[in-house]
């Protein structure tokens, strides 16, 4: 049996006909960037999420970018953000002249740890923001009250946890503003780049909106100078034609997850915590073993395809040598980087696929059969 780490295919096969007509229709209508489908989209992903603005751009690394600039975050400001995320988290603030400020995550939650963000923050630090790696929601209650206590903005990174909720609440909507991706293997996914803006804040969505689209609100009418980042069509067709479908993929990777949970419970793989106030939409089924790289190379032999979410701290990749980090210095994510693997899950896998890959799995770590 082979089991791919996630099959876009099959999702594409699953809903062809509603896909090649919203394709189709955009190249009648010729309406390749803008217009009326990048606005329906908007439209609709704020209705889906709850939010009052939704503002389309090119990424989900512009849209975090995009979101600093438009709270007026820049050089000299300090921004703090998790150990363990995929680099835009860190980038983005780098980007727009500003220093990332790493926190340590919590083992078995790969969230930033509320705990230490505190004795992080200085005159200079001006916002947090939280990732809900894997799709896991961050531990937002502490965060939101350290927010206000400093005065602090909070940009929640949703790029891995379309629809996951805390407390009851999505995600995306308990912090002053949110950065979604829809890069294609995203639980939401375009066919090619795509992100979104969210927040309820109409000053800060106007203003993304111009730092979006070169510095202007309607044409060559530029107030400062902005830059591109835009959604095309395309793509925002693809994202109408699949929103209505997210939440029953969410339930499919929930049931997948749910599998996986009880026919791992005899191995001991620490699948990822998932605390009772909030839901999980496994993008990622993440699980630690010693043996990580023999573990990852036999379930290769066996055909499966599993993945590394992120083998490096942030603050120890070469990009932030110059900060002088030790990996002391995040002792948790340090501690658990070496172990992390990532099995396949995706909506469309079948019983027998994530039965395939338990057994296969038992088999590299030697459990007896
Ligand atoms: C994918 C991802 C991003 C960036 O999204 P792109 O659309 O690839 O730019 C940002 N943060 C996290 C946590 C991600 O997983």
């Amino acid at each position: 049996m082979k089991v791919p780490f996630v099959d876009l295919h099959a999702q594409y096969k699953r809903m062809q006909a509603e896909i090649d007509a919203a394709i189709a229709d955009v190249l009648q209508r010729t309406a390749f960037i803008g217009g009326g489908t990048v606005k329906a989209w908007e439209a609709a992903f704020g209705e889906w999420l709850g939010r009052d603005h939704v503002i389309a751009c090119g990424n989900g690394t512009d849209s975090l970018e995009i979101l600093l600039a438009a709270f007026g975050i820049g050089p000299g400001d300090e921004v703090i953000v998790p150990a363990h995320s995929w680099i835009s988290t860190a980038e983005c603030v780098n980007m727009v002249g500003a220093t990332p400020i790493f926190v340590d995550t919590i083992d078995g939650l790969y969230t930033i740890d509320p705990a230490l963000i505190e004795a992080k923050i200085t005159p200079a630090t001006k916002a947090i923001i939280p990732v809900h790696l894997c799709g896991l929601p961050a531990e937002m209650d502490p965060i939101m009250a350290l927010a206000e206590q400093h005065k602090l903005v909070v940009i929640e990174d949703c790029a891995q946890a379309h629809g996951a909720r805390y407390k009851g609440k999505k995600v995306g909507t308990i912090g002053h503003a949110a950065s979604f991706s829809f890069y294609p293997g995203k639980n939401l996914g375009a066919y090619g780049d795509a992100g979104s803006m969210a927040t309820n804040d109409k000053a800060i969505a106007l203003r993304a909106r111009k730092i979006a689209n070169h510095g202007q609100l309607t044409k060559h009418a530029h107030e400062f100078p902005g830059r591109n980042s835009r959604l095309d069509g395309l793509q925002a067709a693809i994202l109408l034609a699949k929103l209505p479908h997210l939440d029953q993929w969410t339930a499919e990777r929930q049931a997948h997850g749910a599998l996986y949970r009880e026919l791992l419970e005899p191995l001991g793989v620490h699948p990822t915590q998932v605390p009772d106030h909030m839901s999980h939409v496994y993008h990622l089924f993440m699980i630690q073993v010693a043996n990580r790289d023999e573990v990852q190379t036999n379930l290769k032999a066996a055909g499966i395809s599993t993945g590394v979410h992120y083998p490096t701290p942030l603050p120890l990749l070469q990009a932030y040598s110059s900060g002088g980090h030790h990996a002391s210095d995040f002792p948790s994510v340090s501690a658990y980087t070496p172990k992390i693997l990532s099995l396949p899950i995706y909506p469309e896998m079948s019983r027998d696929m994530i039965e395939y890959v338990v057994e296969q799995l038992k088999i590299a770590l030697h459990v007896p059969v």
